[in-house]
C-alpha cells in the first residue's frame, strides 16, 4: 500500500489497495454481496450490510481520500448524489454562496429541490473571491465553489475563499471534477469538503457514472457517512471498480489531456473564424496567475465563440466534427463537443445564462488523448 510520502503517480496505482487476502488476486475484487455472515450477533468481520459497507468501494474510498491530500474519502451512486449529500447538512433558513457560473445539474438541485426546503442560494460572481464576503451574513452556512467553473473556465482563488469562510466559521465546497486531483487539490488550499463527478476524469471511460467527497474533519466525515448510509446514494461494487480501475493511469491520461488542451486552445486563437477562446492556460486569462498557482497544468476543458456569433453557425460546427463527437459529459479518453445553452446548461433559464456570459454560441470541447493533429484537423473541417 502506498503512504503519505508517496509521490501521485505512485498513490493513483497503489493506495488503498492491497492484495485479496483470501485469493492474493492483485486486483480489488469486485465484491457483490449485500450482506455478511455473523458468527453470532454482532460477531462480524467489520461488514454488517452492503449499503454501510462494501470492501470494493472501502479500497475506492481510501485511494480517493488519498490522491486528494485527505484523510476520508465517500462514495456515492452519481456525482449529484454526493451534492445531495452535502446540501443535507443544511437546515431550512440556511444560506449557501454558491459560484455563478457551475454544472448546470447543481444549479438544478439547489434552485428546484433544495430552494422548496427553505434554504436560500446566492449565485455570485468569484472571478474575485472577495465577493464572496458581501454575501456573508448570519444565516450564512456554506460557500460553494466549481473551479474552473463550467462552461466558462474562469478561474477562483480557493486560498482565499477560504480566508473568508474560516474566517466566518462556513463550510468551503470545492468541485474538483474539472481539474481533477491531478492538477488541484483544493484541501490543501484549506477547503473542507471536495467533490468529484468521477464519471469525469476519475473513471476517465466514458463507462460509469459515480461521485465522491473527500474531506479532513472527522466532525463532516461522521455527518457525511451518516447521510451516506441512511439517504442510501450508495454506489454499486462493479461501478467502484471501474472508478479504482480508472484511476490508476490518471497521471498518464492527464498528461496527454494538458498537452493536447494547450494545442487546441493555440490553433483556435490563430483561427480567423474563432472569437473568444476561454482557457485558462492563456497568459491573458484574467486570473491565469492564480490558475499557475494553485493548479499544475491547465486541462483539456476549452470553450469558444465564432466571430460569426450566432446560434445556427455554432450547431453548424457541432454537427460537422467526426472525432469530437457531440455528447454532454466530458474528461473520458475520446473527445467531445457540447453545446451548453442547449445541453449541458439547458436547466438555467436563457436570461441568467446571458448574463453570466454564456452565449448561445458557446461551444465546448472535452479534449481527449487521441493525436492532437488528427484533433486538429477534424475542428478544422468543421470550422472550415
Ligand atoms: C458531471 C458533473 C457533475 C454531476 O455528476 P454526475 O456524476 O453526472 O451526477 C457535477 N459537477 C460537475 C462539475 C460535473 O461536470
Amino acid at each position: 500500500m502506498a503512504s503519505k510520502q508517496h509521490k501521485l503517480a505512485t498513490r493513483l496505482i497503489h493506495a488503498g489497495v492491497a492484495p485479496d487476502p483470501s485469493t492474493g488476486a492483485i486486483m480489488t475484487p469486485i465484491f457483490q454481496t449485500s450482506t455478511y455472515v455473523q458468527a453470532a450477533p454482532g460477531d462480524h468481520k467489520g461488514y454488517e450490510y452492503a449499503r454501510t459497507q462494501n470492501p470494493t468501494r472501502h479500497a475506492l474510498q481510501a485511494a480517493l481520500a488519498s490522491i486528494e491530500n485527505g484523510r476520508f474519502g465517500l462514495c456515492f451512486g452519481s456525482g449529484m448524489a454526493a451534492t445531495d449529500a452535502v446540501a443535507k447538512l443544511l437546515s431550512p433558513g440556511d444560506e449557501v454562496i454558491v459560484s455563478n457560473d457551475l454544472y448546470g445539474g447543481t444549479y438544478r438541485i439547489f434552485t428546484k429541490v433544495f430552494a422548496q426546503y427553505g434554504i436560500v442560494f446566492h449565485f455570485v460572481d468569484m472571478s474575485d473571491a472577495a465577493n464572496i464576503e458581501k454575501y456573508v451574513n448570519k444565516q450564512t452556512k456554506m460557500v460553494w465553489i466549481e473551479t474552473p467553473t463550467n462552461p466558462l473556465l474562469n478561474i477562483i482563488d480557493i486560498e482565499k475563499a477560504a480566508s473568508i469562510t474560516k474566517a466566518h466559521n462556513l463550510i468551503l465546497v470545492v468541485d474538483n471534477t474539472f481539474a481533477s486531483p491531478y492538477l488541484q487539490n483544493p484541501l490543501d488550499w484549506g477547503a473542507d469538503i471536495v467533490l468529484h463527478s468521477a464519471t469525469k476524469y476519475l473513471g476517465g471511460h466514458s463507462d460509469v457514472v459515480h461521485g465522491a467527497l473527500i474531506m479532513n474533519s472527522e466532525a463532516l466525515e461522521e455527518k457525511l457517512r451518516f447521510i451516506q448510509n441512511s439517504c442510501g446514494a450508495v454506489p454499486g461494487p462493479q461501478d467502484c471498480f471501474l472508478v479504482l480501475r480508472g484511476i490508476k493511469t490518471l497521471h498518464v491520461r492527464m498528461q496527454r489531456h494538458c498537452e493536447n488542451g494547450r494545442k487546441i486552445a493555440e490553433y483556435l486563437r490563430n483561427h480567423p473564424k474563432v472569437g473568444r477562446v476561454l482557457w485558462c492556460g492563456f497568459e491573458d486569462h484574467p486570473n491565469h496567475d492564480i490558475a499557475r498557482r494553485q493548479m499544475r497544468d491547465f486541462g483539456g476543458m476549452i470553450s469558444f465563440t465564432l466571430k460569426d456569433d450566432n446560434i445556427d453557425a455554432a450547431l453548424a460546427v457541432l454537427k460537422k466534427t467526426e472525432l469530437f463527437s457531440l455528447a454532454e459529459s466530458l474528461g473520458g479518453v475520446e473527445s467531445l463537443i457540447g453545446h451548453p445553452a442547449t445541453m449541458t446548461h439547458a436547466s438555467i433559464p436563457q436570461e441568467d445564462r446571458i448574463a453570466r456570459g454564456l452565449s448561445d454560441s458557446l461551444i465546448r470541447l472535452s479534449v481527449g488523448i487521441e493525436d492532437a493533429d488528427d484533433l486538429i484537423a477534424d475542428l478544422e473541417q468543421a470550422i472550415g
